[in-house]
């Protein structure tokens, strides 16, 4: 069933990807390949460059529209991550680039010429603790050089440009801790031969992650985006805009499971009667479609306060953490329906378990978003 708000949107999405059936993504994983073909269609219909302003060749739609291409990608059983992030990183340059900046790269994305795929933020020995970031940037003569090591860099090898948080000034113990990072575009076309190594993560799921490696790596001070050392404001509205698109992912994730369960619930007979007759498997099915439903106005919510400009930090943590939340026990429900079944690759489902699993844990894992809630919120003594 697709949502209800932006029908002609939903409609096409779902359109395109049914020329990309379970099959399809199944292949990849076996072979731990990018889905370049989906890519390449989603980015000729303009759904990658949606949230570019015509001006720049875009289509000029809000994050509300965005969420709803994303939660259909996932809800047709395909895999958003593959393409999630061109949308959540646009937030950083449209609101912090120069014009230098929107002129030279906007309409280079909107055409599909040049992929913005890959943010690089998480680091092997910070974590969560996202301002003791240590990868550092140094200004020598208009150039930064930039030295660190990045973790569970995504889709890096699958993108020509990436948004990077380093540190350009050391961490002010006693005042701001975000002060000092500064934000950049990274060119990755000719990068390895420039002094960033790649080396890729065997993972659970295909996300196309990657460790990086930066040595004296040469970044033009016009890739700065936004004022030197005021970087974290500029990653942020990426951050807000990655957990609103992720949470309309999960949403699209349980609609998936629940549309799948119920079918299998309906047609699958065990001891003479469809399984879905019995109420021990009807309402886990059930209870998720309320949590969905309910998750699902969140997401709308902040996805609104978004693209109305005003603060949604709260409310963009409160979708991912709903979301998420729902998207797992609609995976749980689906597993459980399908019995053994589950376990077979074939019928899908696991591949689908493990992949709403990871928004448990990233971008932002549920502890940190409760933390943030408590604390930020409710006024609680800070833990950290
Ligand atoms: C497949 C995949 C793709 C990813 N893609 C990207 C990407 O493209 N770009 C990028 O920058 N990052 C990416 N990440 C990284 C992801 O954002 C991080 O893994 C996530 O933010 C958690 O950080 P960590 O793994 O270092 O966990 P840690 O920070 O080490 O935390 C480990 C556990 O401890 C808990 N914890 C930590 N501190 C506290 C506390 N104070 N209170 C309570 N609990 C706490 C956390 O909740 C978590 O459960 C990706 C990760 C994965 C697995």
């Amino acid at each position: 069933m697709l949502g209800d708000d932006f029908r002609e949107i939903r409609e096409s999405v779902e359109a395109l990807c049914r020329r990309y059936p379970e099959s399809y993504w199944r292949g990849l994983e076996e072979c731990r390949r990018y889905p370049s073909e989906f890519i390449a269609e989603m980015t000729s219909a303009g759904f990658l460059a949606c949230l570019i302003p015509e001006r720049w060749g875009g289509s000029g739609l809000g994050l509300g529209e965005a969420c709803a291409i994303l939660e259909e990608v996932c809800r047709s059983g395909a895999h958003a991550g593959a393409c999630h992030a061109q949308m959540y990183v646009m937030a950083s340059i449209l609101r912090h680039g120069s014009e230098e900046q929107k002129n030279a790269w906007l309409p280079e994305i909107a055409k599909g010429r040049i992929r913005f795929q890959s943010f690089a933020v998480t680091e092997p020995d910070t974590g969560s603790d996202t301002t003791r970031l240590k990868t550092a940037a140094r200004k020598v003569n208009g150039t930064y050089l930039i030295s660190g090591q990045k973790v569970w860099t995504s889709r890096v090898r699958h993108s020509d440009l990436m948004l990077l948080l380093a540190r350009t000034s050391p961490i002010a113990e006693d005042a701001d801790r975000t002060f000092g990072l500064s934000a950049f575009l990274v060119d990755l076309r000719d990068a390895e031969s420039k002094g960033l190594a790649i080396r890729d993560i065997d993972a659970m799921i295909n996300h196309h992650a990657c460790e990086l490696f930066l040595d004296e790596f040469p970044v033009p001070e016009e890739n700065l985006v936004g004022e030197a050392g005021r970087g974290f404001r500029v990653v942020l509205d990426s951050m807000n805009a990655e957990r609103i698109l992720i949470a309309a992912e999960c949403i699209g994730d349980a609609r998936y499971f629940i549309e799948k369960a119920s079918a299998y619930a309906s047609e699958r007979v065990v001891f003479g009667r469809p399984i879905g007759a019995n109420q021990g498997i009807q309402f886990p099915i059930a209870r998720s479609y309320a949590e969905t439903s309910a998750s699902s106005l969140m997401v709308r919510r902040a996805a609104s306060l978004f693209d109305s400009g005003k603060r949604c930090g709260a409310e963009a943590n409160m979708a991912k953490l709903l979301a998420a939340d729902a998207s797992w026990r609609a995976g749980d429900a689906a597993m459980q329906t399908f019995g053994g079944f589950a376990f077979s690759k074939e019928f899908n489902v696991e591949r689908k378990f493990r992949e709403t699993r990871l928004y448990q844990t990233a971008p932002v894992s549920t502890n940190l978003i409760l933390s943030y809630l408590a604390e930020r919120e409710l006024n609680l003594p800070r833990s950290y």
